[in-house]
């Protein structure tokens, strides 16, 4: 049956993961959201979702992070939401500023540039902060280093099915390290250098780059250029001790070094999808098929009617995103070989 598959079976006793770190039916595990005190009433609308869906009856704890403290109202409404123990982590200036190389006249020219060319948050100082402090320093702020497993969860988003199973452990049990729901591709004006940066570290770093890793889903040509596929980073559920690892901050480090945070304006979705894509073994990474989300503009909705019948989904299947044109999801499923599900043609454009 379907829960067996997704793990639930192996919910009940004690529970040995293969990290070893955690003992016990529940995982060392977070929830982590960035907010500002302004996004309370989206993101007391997302705790509502995982709270309803899932977390009632898990209790995980939430860690609340901010650059800013966050206010006692804030605060006094999501303590009362989430079921778990609700954490609040003020960002240390060092984590959210210009480093001192950036060179401050051009990535105000960049911005202005950006701004003229309409791309999406192209003159934003604190989306660059905020896209920066995603791919580098969440993983390590102190309330984030008490635990093994994150769930990144943003203001406003949706989960449409019941999850009767528990992601971090099945992700332990099943040794993955990041997990997705939706890809699609990365606006190019955004990124235009990044995988230049992504080739040097490539050089640099030969021994932090396995065989079987997942290349052949980011590049179309044996790592020459990049597609511009990436995992969306607005959901992702992953492994804390991977994003801390050596191979994950030397990669942070080239990558930041070369400003593109700033000369350009990399996101976090795909500096993580990159690392996902070659630091791991492409089986390291999970596909949740189960999780329908939603968050603006796309929804996530398991092709499979039984699936949705059987966890109470209430998304409409025709929204499901995951074989139109603009995903990377086929191109998943074809590089990993994965049976596709039943009827998925039928939701192709
Ligand atoms: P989008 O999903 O790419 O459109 O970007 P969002 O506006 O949702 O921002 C991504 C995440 O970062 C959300 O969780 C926001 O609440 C958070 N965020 C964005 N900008 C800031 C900021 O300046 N300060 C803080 N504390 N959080 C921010
Ligand atoms: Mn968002």
């Amino acid at each position: 049956d379907l829960a067996a598959e997704s793990g639930s079976s192996k919910l009940t006793g004690k529970l040995e993961t293969s990290s070893g770190l955690s003992t016990g039916a529940k995982m060392n595990a977070t929830f982590v959201s960035l907010t500002r005190n302004s996004d309370l009433w989206d993101i007391a609308d997302s705790i509502r979702n995982v709270e309803d869906r899932f977390n009632r009856n898990y209790h995980y704890d939430w860690v609340f992070l901010n650059d800013q403290p966050f206010d006692e109202t804030f605060k006094k409404v999501t303590t009362a939401m989430v079921s778990g123990t609700a954490r609040y982590g003020l960002i240390g200036k060092e984590h959210w500023s210009f480093p001192d190389f950036i060179d401050q006249d051009k990535a105000k020219a960049v911005r202005e540039d950006m701004a003229e060319r309409k791309i999406i948050y192209g003159d934003s100082i604190s989306y660059r902060h905020m896209c920066r402090f995603e791919s580098g320093f969440f993983f390590r702020q102190p309330l984030m280093n008490e635990y093994e497993w994150y769930w990144r969860v943003e203001p406003s988003i949706k989960l449409f099915c019941d999850i009767g199973f528990d992601p971090f452990v099945f992700m332990a049990e099943n040794k993955k390290k990041y997990s997705f729901v939706i890809s699609l591709f990365e606006y190019a004006e955004t990124i235009p250098t990044i995988w230049d940066s992504t080739k040097k570290f490539m050089k640099l770093h030969p021994e932090h780059i396995p065989e079987g890793n997942a290349v052949d889903w980011l590049s179309d040509d044996g790592g020459e250029s990049y597609n511009h596929c990436h995992f969306w980073s607005n959901f992702e559920i992953g492994n804390l001790n991977w994003l801390r690892s050596k191979a994950y901050l030397e990669f942070f480090e080239v990558l930041d070094q070369d400003g593109g945070f700033f000369y350009e304006r990399w996101g976090d979705a795909p500096v993580h999808s990159i690392a996902a894509g070659l630091l791991l073994k492409k089986e390291e990474i999970h596909f949740f098929d189960d999780i329908g989300y939603w968050h603006v503009p796309f929804t996530h909705c398991p092709t499979s009617e039984q699936k949705r019948l059987e966890n109470k989904c209430h998304c409409n299947p025709k929204d499901n995103f995951d074989w139109k044109g603009y995903s990377c999801t086929t191109k998943w499923f074809e590089k990993n070989e994965l049976k596709y599900p039943e009827g998925w043609e039928d939701q192709k454009d």
